[in-house]
Protein backbone atom coordinates (compact mmCIF):
# COMPACT_ATOMS: atom_id res chain seq x y z
CA UNK A 1 0.00 0.00 0.00
CA UNK A 2 0.94 3.26 -0.45
CA UNK A 3 2.11 5.22 2.41
CA UNK A 4 0.09 8.43 1.36
CA UNK A 5 -2.75 5.86 1.61
CA UNK A 6 -1.36 3.96 4.98
CA UNK A 7 -1.24 7.48 6.59
CA UNK A 8 -4.89 8.38 5.20
CA UNK A 9 -6.11 4.84 7.24
CA UNK A 10 -4.81 6.24 9.95
CA UNK A 11 -6.31 9.22 10.19
CA UNK A 12 -9.27 7.67 10.18
CA UNK A 13 -8.57 5.16 12.28
CA UNK A 14 -8.02 7.91 14.69
CA UNK A 15 -11.38 9.51 14.60
CA UNK A 16 -13.35 6.16 14.22
CA UNK A 17 -11.84 4.58 17.31
CA UNK A 18 -11.59 7.90 19.67
CA UNK A 19 -8.82 9.38 19.59
CA UNK A 20 -8.43 12.31 17.57
CA UNK A 21 -11.37 14.46 16.33
CA UNK A 22 -11.37 17.83 14.04
CA UNK A 23 -12.05 20.73 16.16
CA UNK A 24 -15.62 21.84 16.47
CA UNK A 25 -16.30 19.17 14.48
CA UNK A 26 -19.73 19.92 13.93
CA UNK A 27 -19.38 23.03 12.60
CA UNK A 28 -16.90 20.81 10.20
CA UNK A 29 -14.12 21.61 11.90
CA UNK A 30 -11.40 24.46 12.87
CA UNK A 31 -8.04 25.08 10.56
CA UNK A 32 -5.09 22.70 12.19
CA UNK A 33 -6.77 22.22 15.52
CA UNK A 34 -7.72 19.07 17.25
CA UNK A 35 -9.59 17.48 20.27
CA UNK A 36 -8.35 14.25 21.56
CA UNK A 37 -11.10 11.89 22.43
CA UNK A 38 -11.74 9.17 24.78
CA UNK A 39 -8.93 6.96 24.03
CA UNK A 40 -6.81 9.72 22.66
CA UNK A 41 -6.89 11.43 25.87
CA UNK A 42 -5.42 8.36 27.59
CA UNK A 43 -2.30 7.57 25.50
CA UNK A 44 -1.68 11.23 25.27
CA UNK A 45 -1.19 11.48 29.18
CA UNK A 46 0.82 8.51 29.52
CA UNK A 47 3.17 9.58 26.92
CA UNK A 48 3.27 12.61 29.18
CA UNK A 49 3.78 11.28 32.14
CA UNK A 50 6.56 8.85 30.39
CA UNK A 51 8.47 12.25 29.40
CA UNK A 52 7.63 13.44 32.63
CA UNK A 53 8.79 10.63 35.03
CA UNK A 54 12.03 10.23 32.67
CA UNK A 55 13.00 13.95 33.29
CA UNK A 56 11.85 14.79 37.11
CA UNK A 57 11.71 11.27 38.89
CA UNK A 58 14.92 9.79 37.23
CA UNK A 59 17.08 12.77 38.01
CA UNK A 60 17.36 14.69 41.05
CA UNK A 61 18.68 17.33 39.56
CA UNK A 62 15.08 18.30 37.41
CA UNK A 63 12.48 19.78 38.79
CA UNK A 64 8.98 20.75 37.07
CA UNK A 65 7.10 23.70 36.93
CA UNK A 66 3.64 24.96 35.42
CA UNK A 67 3.55 28.78 34.55
CA UNK A 68 1.42 30.43 32.86
CA UNK A 69 0.00 31.19 28.97
CA UNK A 70 0.06 34.32 29.38
CA UNK A 71 3.41 36.26 29.87
CA UNK A 72 4.14 40.25 30.40
CA UNK A 73 4.62 41.14 26.55
CA UNK A 74 8.41 42.29 27.20
CA UNK A 75 9.00 38.73 27.19
CA UNK A 76 8.31 37.81 23.75
CA UNK A 77 10.47 41.25 23.00
CA UNK A 78 13.49 40.07 24.99
CA UNK A 79 13.74 36.43 23.14
CA UNK A 80 12.82 38.12 19.71
CA UNK A 81 10.10 36.36 18.75
CA UNK A 82 8.01 39.98 18.12
CA UNK A 83 11.04 40.69 15.84
CA UNK A 84 11.70 37.50 14.45
CA UNK A 85 9.42 34.70 14.48
CA UNK A 86 8.17 34.86 11.21
CA UNK A 87 7.66 32.65 8.09
CA UNK A 88 8.01 34.14 4.85
CA UNK A 89 4.49 33.29 3.26
CA UNK A 90 3.29 33.78 -0.82
CA UNK A 91 -0.14 33.98 -2.34
CA UNK A 92 -0.86 32.07 -5.53
CA UNK A 93 -3.70 34.89 -6.81
CA UNK A 94 -5.24 32.49 -8.84
CA UNK A 95 -6.27 29.85 -6.25
CA UNK A 96 -6.60 32.19 -3.70
CA UNK A 97 -3.85 29.95 -1.02
CA UNK A 98 -1.57 30.96 0.95
CA UNK A 99 1.99 29.24 0.39
CA UNK A 100 4.80 28.72 3.34
CA UNK A 101 7.49 30.22 0.44
CA UNK A 102 9.72 27.73 2.18
CA UNK A 103 8.03 25.03 2.24
CA UNK A 104 7.51 25.16 -1.62
CA UNK A 105 11.13 25.42 -1.99
CA UNK A 106 12.03 22.70 0.21
CA UNK A 107 9.15 20.46 -1.63
CA UNK A 108 10.92 21.67 -4.76
CA UNK A 109 14.72 20.36 -2.84
CA UNK A 110 12.59 17.12 -1.41
CA UNK A 111 11.42 16.36 -5.37
CA UNK A 112 14.86 16.42 -6.63
CA UNK A 113 15.86 14.12 -4.23
CA UNK A 114 12.59 11.78 -5.23
CA UNK A 115 13.84 11.96 -8.77
CA UNK A 116 17.51 11.02 -8.28
CA UNK A 117 16.16 8.03 -5.73
CA UNK A 118 13.66 6.70 -8.78
CA UNK A 119 17.16 6.58 -11.13
CA UNK A 120 18.90 4.56 -8.54
CA UNK A 121 16.29 2.45 -8.24
CA UNK A 122 15.12 1.97 -11.75
CA UNK A 123 19.62 0.46 -12.23
CA UNK A 124 19.02 -1.54 -9.24
CA UNK A 125 16.31 -2.67 -11.22
CA UNK A 126 18.06 -2.78 -14.65
CA UNK A 127 21.65 -4.20 -13.19
CA UNK A 128 20.51 -6.83 -10.68
CA UNK A 129 22.86 -8.32 -7.94
CA UNK A 130 25.72 -6.38 -10.17
CA UNK A 131 24.52 -3.47 -8.85
CA UNK A 132 27.35 -0.85 -7.04
CA UNK A 133 25.53 1.97 -6.17
CA UNK A 134 27.97 4.47 -5.43
CA UNK A 135 29.47 4.18 -8.69
CA UNK A 136 26.27 4.70 -9.98
CA UNK A 137 25.94 8.18 -8.10
CA UNK A 138 29.07 8.91 -8.94
CA UNK A 139 29.10 8.27 -12.52
CA UNK A 140 25.18 8.33 -14.29
CA UNK A 141 24.72 12.03 -16.33
CA UNK A 142 21.53 12.02 -15.13
CA UNK A 143 22.27 11.22 -11.24
CA UNK A 144 24.69 14.11 -11.62
CA UNK A 145 22.73 16.63 -12.97
CA UNK A 146 20.23 16.02 -10.40
CA UNK A 147 22.69 16.11 -7.61
CA UNK A 148 24.25 19.37 -9.25
CA UNK A 149 20.69 21.28 -9.10
CA UNK A 150 19.61 20.15 -6.26
CA UNK A 151 22.75 21.62 -4.30
CA UNK A 152 22.69 24.87 -6.07
CA UNK A 153 19.04 25.02 -5.41
CA UNK A 154 20.21 24.09 -1.31
CA UNK A 155 22.82 26.63 -1.67
CA UNK A 156 20.66 29.56 -3.42
CA UNK A 157 17.71 28.68 -0.85
CA UNK A 158 20.01 28.86 2.52
CA UNK A 159 21.41 32.06 1.54
CA UNK A 160 18.31 33.52 1.12
CA UNK A 161 16.84 32.24 4.28
CA UNK A 162 19.57 33.34 6.35
CA UNK A 163 19.76 36.97 4.76
CA UNK A 164 16.43 36.60 4.94
CA UNK A 165 15.92 37.89 1.59
CA UNK A 166 12.63 37.81 0.40
CA UNK A 167 12.74 38.92 -3.23
CA UNK A 168 14.94 36.19 -3.77
CA UNK A 169 12.96 33.83 -2.34
CA UNK A 170 10.22 34.81 -4.59
CA UNK A 171 13.07 34.70 -7.13
CA UNK A 172 13.92 30.76 -7.18
CA UNK A 173 10.12 29.89 -7.11
CA UNK A 174 9.82 31.78 -10.61
CA UNK A 175 12.95 30.28 -11.75
CA UNK A 176 12.54 26.92 -10.38
CA UNK A 177 8.88 27.46 -12.06
CA UNK A 178 7.14 26.10 -8.83
CA UNK A 179 3.30 26.05 -9.61
CA UNK A 180 0.74 26.46 -6.97
CA UNK A 181 -0.56 22.60 -6.26
CA UNK A 182 -4.26 23.88 -6.93
CA UNK A 183 -4.36 26.69 -9.47
CA UNK A 184 -1.27 25.12 -11.48
CA UNK A 185 -0.04 28.81 -12.26
CA UNK A 186 2.99 30.49 -11.65
CA UNK A 187 0.62 33.78 -10.54
CA UNK A 188 2.54 34.51 -7.33
CA UNK A 189 2.26 37.55 -5.26
CA UNK A 190 5.31 39.22 -3.52
CA UNK A 191 6.98 37.41 -0.27
CA UNK A 192 5.97 38.80 2.83
CA UNK A 193 6.81 38.55 6.25
CA UNK A 194 3.94 36.72 8.61
CA UNK A 195 4.68 36.96 12.56
CA UNK A 196 3.69 33.55 13.93
CA UNK A 197 2.34 34.64 17.48
CA UNK A 198 -1.33 34.91 18.44
CA UNK A 199 -2.24 38.28 19.61
CA UNK A 200 -4.86 39.13 22.29
CA UNK A 201 -5.74 41.96 24.81
CA UNK A 202 -6.18 41.59 28.62
CA UNK A 203 -7.66 44.63 30.25
CA UNK A 204 -11.02 45.78 29.89
CA UNK A 205 -10.91 49.04 28.70
CA UNK A 206 -9.61 49.92 25.01
CA UNK A 207 -7.57 52.44 26.84
CA UNK A 208 -6.21 50.04 29.76
CA UNK A 209 -6.01 47.06 27.45
CA UNK A 210 -2.66 46.09 26.07
CA UNK A 211 -1.57 43.19 23.63
CA UNK A 212 -0.30 39.87 24.70
CA UNK A 213 0.74 37.26 22.96
CA UNK A 214 -0.57 32.99 23.51
CA UNK A 215 3.12 31.90 24.15
CA UNK A 216 4.36 30.18 20.96
CA UNK A 217 6.66 28.00 23.30
CA UNK A 218 6.55 27.04 26.97
CA UNK A 219 10.74 28.07 27.46
CA UNK A 220 10.56 31.19 28.02
CA UNK A 221 8.14 30.18 30.76
CA UNK A 222 11.33 28.64 32.01
CA UNK A 223 13.58 31.29 31.86
CA UNK A 224 11.53 33.25 33.49
CA UNK A 225 11.19 31.39 36.48
CA UNK A 226 14.88 30.39 36.80
CA UNK A 227 15.73 32.77 39.70
CA UNK A 228 12.44 31.80 41.31
CA UNK A 229 13.05 28.21 41.09
CA UNK A 230 16.84 28.24 41.53
CA UNK A 231 16.42 30.30 44.98
CA UNK A 232 13.55 28.25 46.78
CA UNK A 233 14.51 24.77 45.57
CA UNK A 234 18.34 25.59 46.64
CA UNK A 235 19.26 24.05 43.32
CA UNK A 236 22.84 23.96 42.38
CA UNK A 237 24.17 24.17 38.66
CA UNK A 238 23.99 21.63 37.01
CA UNK A 239 20.04 21.68 37.00
CA UNK A 240 17.50 21.17 34.98
CA UNK A 241 13.61 22.85 34.86
CA UNK A 242 11.12 21.00 33.02
CA UNK A 243 7.54 21.98 32.26
CA UNK A 244 4.58 20.34 29.41
CA UNK A 245 2.26 22.71 28.81
CA UNK A 246 0.35 24.07 25.34
CA UNK A 247 1.86 26.11 22.51
CA UNK A 248 0.06 28.47 20.06
CA UNK A 249 1.31 29.22 16.69
CA UNK A 250 -0.63 30.64 13.64
CA UNK A 251 0.90 28.46 11.34
CA UNK A 252 0.63 29.70 7.67
CA UNK A 253 0.18 26.47 6.01
CA UNK A 254 -1.76 23.23 8.37
CA UNK A 255 0.01 19.60 6.90
CA UNK A 256 -0.05 16.56 7.88
CA UNK A 257 -2.66 16.27 10.22
CA UNK A 258 -1.55 16.79 14.29
CA UNK A 259 2.08 16.88 12.64
CA UNK A 260 1.79 20.96 12.56
CA UNK A 261 -1.01 22.39 14.77
CA UNK A 262 -1.99 26.14 15.54
CA UNK A 263 -2.74 25.30 19.03
CA UNK A 264 -0.65 21.44 20.56
CA UNK A 265 1.39 20.92 23.50
CA UNK A 266 5.29 20.87 24.40
CA UNK A 267 7.45 19.12 27.04
CA UNK A 268 10.46 21.07 27.16
CA UNK A 269 13.57 21.08 29.65
CA UNK A 270 16.10 23.50 30.11
CA UNK A 271 19.41 22.32 31.60
CA UNK A 272 21.07 24.82 33.14
CA UNK A 273 24.88 24.71 32.91
CA UNK A 274 28.34 26.34 33.60
CA UNK A 275 29.67 28.48 30.51
CA UNK A 276 32.35 25.94 28.48
CA UNK A 277 30.88 22.75 29.58
CA UNK A 278 27.77 23.33 27.60
CA UNK A 279 29.01 21.20 24.51
CA UNK A 280 29.84 18.08 26.43
CA UNK A 281 26.49 18.67 27.79
CA UNK A 282 24.83 18.61 24.44
CA UNK A 283 25.89 15.42 23.29
CA UNK A 284 25.05 13.91 26.96
CA UNK A 285 21.58 15.31 26.17
CA UNK A 286 20.79 14.07 22.61
CA UNK A 287 22.19 10.36 23.86
CA UNK A 288 19.92 10.50 26.66
CA UNK A 289 16.80 11.91 24.69
CA UNK A 290 17.21 9.06 22.01
CA UNK A 291 17.52 6.60 24.61
CA UNK A 292 13.89 7.68 25.58
CA UNK A 293 13.04 7.16 22.05
CA UNK A 294 14.13 3.78 21.17
CA UNK A 295 13.46 2.39 24.71
CA UNK A 296 9.34 2.68 23.12
CA UNK A 297 10.40 -0.23 20.72
CA UNK A 298 10.21 0.51 17.22
CA UNK A 299 13.49 -0.11 16.34
CA UNK A 300 16.82 2.45 16.05
CA UNK A 301 16.57 2.02 12.28
CA UNK A 302 13.36 4.45 12.33
CA UNK A 303 15.13 7.15 14.16
CA UNK A 304 18.09 9.86 12.98
CA UNK A 305 19.73 12.93 13.98
CA UNK A 306 20.13 16.09 11.99
CA UNK A 307 22.46 18.33 12.93
CA UNK A 308 22.04 21.45 12.12
CA UNK A 309 24.29 22.87 9.86
CA UNK A 310 23.21 26.59 10.22
CA UNK A 311 22.94 27.88 13.40
CA UNK A 312 20.56 30.55 15.28
CA UNK A 313 22.28 33.47 16.30
CA UNK A 314 21.71 32.58 19.96
CA UNK A 315 22.85 28.87 19.44
CA UNK A 316 26.09 26.97 19.11
CA UNK A 317 24.55 23.68 18.54
CA UNK A 318 21.66 21.98 17.58
CA UNK A 319 20.31 19.03 16.37
CA UNK A 320 17.09 17.53 15.91
CA UNK A 321 15.70 13.58 16.77
CA UNK A 322 13.69 12.61 13.22
CA UNK A 323 11.54 9.63 12.95
CA UNK A 324 10.72 7.88 10.08
CA UNK A 325 6.43 8.86 8.91
CA UNK A 326 4.77 7.88 6.60
CA UNK A 327 5.35 10.60 5.05
CA UNK A 328 9.37 10.50 5.45
CA UNK A 329 11.89 11.25 8.07
CA UNK A 330 10.37 14.33 10.33
CA UNK A 331 11.62 16.42 13.41
CA UNK A 332 9.83 15.26 16.39
CA UNK A 333 12.28 16.84 19.22
CA UNK A 334 15.30 19.55 19.29
CA UNK A 335 17.86 19.67 21.18
CA UNK A 336 19.56 22.92 21.09
CA UNK A 337 22.38 24.26 23.20
CA UNK A 338 21.31 28.01 23.27
CA UNK A 339 24.46 29.70 24.91
CA UNK A 340 23.06 32.09 27.79
CA UNK A 341 21.03 34.18 25.19
CA UNK A 342 17.52 33.85 26.83
CA UNK A 343 18.74 34.35 30.31
CA UNK A 344 20.97 37.61 29.83
CA UNK A 345 18.01 39.06 27.81
CA UNK A 346 16.14 38.85 30.23
CA UNK A 347 18.48 40.57 32.41
CA UNK A 348 18.79 43.25 29.71
CA UNK A 349 14.83 44.00 29.65
CA UNK A 350 13.95 43.24 33.15
CA UNK A 351 16.88 44.99 34.78
CA UNK A 352 17.15 42.20 36.90
CA UNK A 353 20.23 40.03 37.59
CA UNK A 354 20.03 36.68 36.32
CA UNK A 355 22.89 35.14 37.66
CA UNK A 356 23.92 32.24 39.63
CA UNK A 357 27.05 32.01 42.45
CA UNK A 358 28.77 29.17 42.12
CA UNK A 359 30.06 28.27 45.89
CA UNK A 360 32.64 26.17 44.90
CA UNK A 361 34.89 28.60 42.93
CA UNK A 362 33.29 31.60 44.24
CA UNK A 363 32.56 33.62 40.76
CA UNK A 364 29.10 34.72 39.71
CA UNK A 365 28.18 33.75 36.19
CA UNK A 366 24.98 33.44 33.59
CA UNK A 367 24.31 30.04 32.98
CA UNK A 368 24.34 28.55 29.51
CA UNK A 369 21.79 26.70 28.65
CA UNK A 370 20.57 23.10 27.27
CA UNK A 371 16.67 22.58 25.51
CA UNK A 372 15.11 19.20 25.23
CA UNK A 373 11.98 20.13 22.88
CA UNK A 374 9.40 17.51 22.13
CA UNK A 375 5.86 18.19 20.67
CA UNK A 376 3.65 15.72 22.61
CA UNK A 377 1.33 15.55 19.27
CA UNK A 378 4.27 15.10 17.08
CA UNK A 379 4.93 12.02 19.65
CA UNK A 380 1.32 10.98 19.61
CA UNK A 381 1.11 10.77 15.89
CA UNK A 382 4.98 8.93 15.30
CA UNK A 383 3.65 6.40 18.13
CA UNK A 384 0.09 6.04 16.35
CA UNK A 385 2.21 5.66 12.67
CA UNK A 386 4.41 3.28 14.44
CA UNK A 387 1.85 0.88 16.04
CA UNK A 388 -1.51 1.35 12.93
CA UNK A 389 -0.77 -2.49 11.56
CA UNK A 390 -3.19 -4.32 9.23
CA UNK A 391 -2.68 -8.29 9.64
CA UNK A 392 -4.23 -11.52 7.39
CA UNK A 393 -4.57 -13.92 10.12
CA UNK A 394 -4.72 -18.06 9.10
CA UNK A 395 -8.09 -18.74 7.42
CA UNK A 396 -8.05 -15.56 5.86
CA UNK A 397 -9.65 -13.44 8.11
CA UNK A 398 -7.85 -9.79 8.62
CA UNK A 399 -7.34 -7.32 11.50
CA UNK A 400 -6.35 -4.23 12.66
CA UNK A 401 -4.26 -3.78 15.38
CA UNK A 402 -2.42 -0.95 17.53
CA UNK A 403 0.78 -2.63 18.43
CA UNK A 404 0.93 0.61 21.27
CA UNK A 405 3.76 -0.26 23.64
CA UNK A 406 1.84 -1.95 26.67
CA UNK A 407 2.60 0.81 29.30
CA UNK A 408 1.10 3.65 26.97
CA UNK A 409 -2.21 1.69 25.72
CA UNK A 410 -5.16 3.79 26.88
CA UNK A 411 -7.04 0.93 28.31
CA UNK A 412 -4.73 -1.96 29.80
CA UNK A 413 -7.20 -4.94 30.42
CA UNK A 414 -10.60 -5.74 28.76
CA UNK A 415 -12.43 -8.18 31.10
CA UNK A 416 -15.51 -9.95 29.36
CA UNK A 417 -17.98 -12.45 30.68
CA UNK A 418 -18.26 -15.04 27.86
CA UNK A 419 -22.19 -15.14 28.06
CA UNK A 420 -24.29 -12.26 29.14
CA UNK A 421 -25.81 -14.83 31.92
CA UNK A 422 -25.31 -17.44 34.70
CA UNK A 423 -23.06 -15.27 36.66
CA UNK A 424 -20.31 -14.51 34.46
CA UNK A 425 -21.16 -10.68 34.40
CA UNK A 426 -21.09 -10.75 38.36
CA UNK A 427 -17.78 -12.23 38.35
CA UNK A 428 -16.54 -10.21 35.94
CA UNK A 429 -17.59 -7.56 37.33
CA UNK A 430 -16.05 -8.63 40.72
CA UNK A 431 -12.43 -9.25 39.16
CA UNK A 432 -12.61 -5.92 37.55
CA UNK A 433 -13.29 -3.95 40.84
CA UNK A 434 -10.64 -5.37 41.99
CA UNK A 435 -8.25 -4.37 39.04
CA UNK A 436 -8.95 -0.85 38.41
CA UNK A 437 -7.14 0.55 41.18
CA UNK A 438 -3.89 -0.64 39.61
CA UNK A 439 -4.86 0.01 35.94
CA UNK A 440 -6.87 0.80 33.13
CA UNK A 441 -9.69 -1.89 32.93
CA UNK A 442 -13.04 -2.03 30.39
CA UNK A 443 -15.79 -3.96 30.70
CA UNK A 444 -17.29 -5.79 27.76
CA UNK A 445 -20.32 -7.86 27.27
CA UNK A 446 -21.27 -7.04 23.91
CA UNK A 447 -21.36 -8.64 20.76
CA UNK A 448 -19.14 -12.26 20.35
CA UNK A 449 -16.18 -12.52 21.88
CA UNK A 450 -14.59 -12.49 18.42
CA UNK A 451 -15.56 -9.24 17.90
CA UNK A 452 -14.96 -7.81 21.24
CA UNK A 453 -11.53 -8.86 20.47
CA UNK A 454 -10.81 -7.24 17.46
CA UNK A 455 -12.23 -3.62 19.14
CA UNK A 456 -9.38 -4.13 21.43
CA UNK A 457 -7.33 -4.60 19.12
CA UNK A 458 -8.11 -1.65 17.41
CA UNK A 459 -7.70 0.43 20.09
CA UNK A 460 -4.70 -0.96 21.51
CA UNK A 461 -5.46 -2.94 24.09
CA UNK A 462 -2.48 -5.39 25.35
CA UNK A 463 -4.51 -8.07 27.01
CA UNK A 464 -8.25 -9.19 27.30
CA UNK A 465 -9.23 -11.85 30.09
CA UNK A 466 -12.63 -13.93 29.52
CA UNK A 467 -14.40 -15.52 32.48
CA UNK A 468 -16.18 -18.77 31.14
CA UNK A 469 -18.59 -21.34 33.48
CA UNK A 470 -15.46 -23.03 34.51
CA UNK A 471 -14.19 -19.71 36.20
CA UNK A 472 -16.81 -20.14 38.59
CA UNK A 473 -15.20 -23.53 39.68
CA UNK A 474 -11.37 -23.27 39.36
CA UNK A 475 -10.78 -19.43 39.40
CA UNK A 476 -9.20 -18.89 36.68
CA UNK A 477 -9.64 -16.90 33.34
CA UNK A 478 -8.27 -17.15 29.22
CA UNK A 479 -6.12 -14.56 29.25
CA UNK A 480 -5.57 -12.76 25.69
CA UNK A 481 -2.10 -11.49 24.43
CA UNK A 482 -2.92 -8.69 22.19
CA UNK A 483 0.21 -9.03 19.55
CA UNK A 484 0.83 -12.95 19.57
CA UNK A 485 -3.34 -13.59 20.00
CA UNK A 486 -2.23 -16.52 22.19
CA UNK A 487 -4.15 -17.37 24.81
CA UNK A 488 -3.32 -19.29 28.54
CA UNK A 489 -5.52 -20.04 31.40
CA UNK A 490 -4.58 -17.81 34.35
CA UNK A 491 -5.43 -17.83 38.55
CA UNK A 492 -7.54 -14.78 38.99
CA UNK A 493 -5.44 -14.12 42.05
CA UNK A 494 -1.82 -13.95 40.00
CA UNK A 495 -3.66 -11.64 36.99
CA UNK A 496 -2.54 -8.04 38.93
CA UNK A 497 1.88 -9.16 39.22
CA UNK A 498 1.58 -10.62 35.95
CA UNK A 499 -0.65 -7.68 33.87
CA UNK A 500 1.13 -5.09 35.88
CA UNK A 501 4.60 -6.30 35.11
CA UNK A 502 4.14 -5.65 31.16
CA UNK A 503 1.79 -2.64 31.51
CA UNK A 504 3.48 -0.11 33.84
CA UNK A 505 5.66 2.72 32.81
CA UNK A 506 8.31 1.70 35.82
CA UNK A 507 8.53 -1.48 33.21
CA UNK A 508 9.46 1.67 30.71
CA UNK A 509 11.34 3.68 32.43
CA UNK A 510 13.14 0.88 33.91
CA UNK A 511 14.52 0.64 30.00
CA UNK A 512 16.10 3.85 30.49
CA UNK A 513 18.46 3.13 32.87
P1 LIG B 1 9.12 22.95 12.52
O1 LIG B 1 10.46 23.24 11.88
O2 LIG B 1 8.56 21.61 12.19
O3 LIG B 1 8.14 24.08 12.40
P2 LIG B 1 10.31 23.94 14.87
O4 LIG B 1 11.75 23.67 14.61
O5 LIG B 1 9.75 25.31 14.68
O6 LIG B 1 9.41 22.88 14.08
P3 LIG B 1 10.60 24.00 17.67
O7 LIG B 1 10.35 25.45 17.78
O8 LIG B 1 11.99 23.49 17.86
O9 LIG B 1 9.98 23.45 16.32
O10 LIG B 1 9.61 23.25 18.68
C1 LIG B 1 9.97 22.06 19.36
C2 LIG B 1 9.00 20.94 19.06
O11 LIG B 1 7.66 21.38 19.17
C3 LIG B 1 9.11 20.39 17.64
O12 LIG B 1 10.13 19.43 17.55
C4 LIG B 1 7.75 19.77 17.46
O13 LIG B 1 7.70 18.47 18.01
C5 LIG B 1 6.84 20.67 18.26
N1 LIG B 1 6.12 21.60 17.38
C6 LIG B 1 6.56 22.79 16.90
N2 LIG B 1 5.63 23.38 16.15
C7 LIG B 1 4.55 22.56 16.15
C8 LIG B 1 3.25 22.62 15.58
N3 LIG B 1 2.86 23.66 14.84
N4 LIG B 1 2.40 21.59 15.79
C9 LIG B 1 2.77 20.53 16.54
N5 LIG B 1 3.98 20.42 17.12
C10 LIG B 1 4.86 21.41 16.94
Amino acid sequence: MAQEDVFKKIVSHCKEYGFVFPSSDIYDGLGAVYDYGQNGVELKNNIKQYWWQSMVLLHENIVGIDSAVFMHPTIWKASGHVDAFNDPLIDNRDSKKRYRADVLIEDQIARYEEKIEKEIAKARKRFKENFDESQYRATSPRVLDLVQKRDALHNRYSEAMNAMNLEELKQIILDEEIVCPISGTRNWTDVRQFNLMFKTEVGSTADGASTIYLRPETAQGIFVNYLNVQKTGRMKIPFGIAQIGKAFRNEIVARQFIFRMREFEQMEMQFFVKPGTELQWFEQWKQIRMAWHQALGFGAENYRFHDHEKLAHYANAASDVEFRMPFGFKEVEGIHSRTDFDLSQHAKYSGRKIEYFDPESNESYTPYVIETSIGVDRMFLSIMCHSYCEETLEGGESRVVLRLPAALAPTKLAVMPLVRKDGLPEKAREIMDELKFHFNCKYDEKDSIGKRYRRQDAVGTPYCITIDHDTLSDNCVTLRDRDTMQQQRVAIADLRSLIENKVSLTSLLKKLK
